[in-house]
C-alpha cells in the first residue's frame, strides 16, 4: 500500500474543475458545453471518491521502555524487545509495529 495525502490531492482535482469552467466560458454553452460538463462531472466524482476512501489508521505513538543494563528496549505499543540503538542514536520508530517513538531527537 502507498499512503498518499488526500488533503493535498483533492484541492488539485478541484483546480481542474475551475480550469474547465474557465475554458467552457470561452467556448460558450452550445459547442463544447456538454463535453466540458462531462469532464467537470468526472472530476467531481473523483473528488467525492477521495472523500469516501477509508482512512488508514493514524500512525501510533509510543516510547522505548529501556533495559537498565543493555542497549535494548521494549516498544510501549506492541511490546517487542529490540536493540534500540544505531551507534549512539536511538531508533525513531519500532521496526515491528511502526510506532513513532516520542522523546527521540532527530539529530
Ligand atoms: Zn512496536
Amino acid at each position: 500500500m502507498r499512503l498518499i495525502d488526500a488533503d493535498v490531492l483533492k484541492p488539485k482535482i478541484l483546480e481542474y474543475v475551475k480550469a474547465l469552467e474557465r475554458i467552457k466560458y470561452c467556448y460558450g454553452y452550445d459547442t463544447f458545453g456538454k463535453y466540458y460538463n462531462g469532464k467537470k462531472s468526472a472530476y467531481l466524482n473523483v473528488a467525492n471518491l477521495i472523500d469516501e476512501a477509508p482512512t488508514v489508521e493514524e500512525r501510533k505513538h509510543g516510547h522505548w521502555i529501556e533495559h537498565p543494563k543493555h542497549p535494548i528496549g521494549d516498544c510501549s505499543v506492541c511490546g517487542e524487545r529490540v536493540p534500540i540503538y544505531s551507534g549512539s542514536k536511538k531508533y525513531k520508530s519500532c521496526p515491528y509495529c511502526g510506532a513513532k517513538m516520542e522523546g527521540v531527537n532527530d539529530g
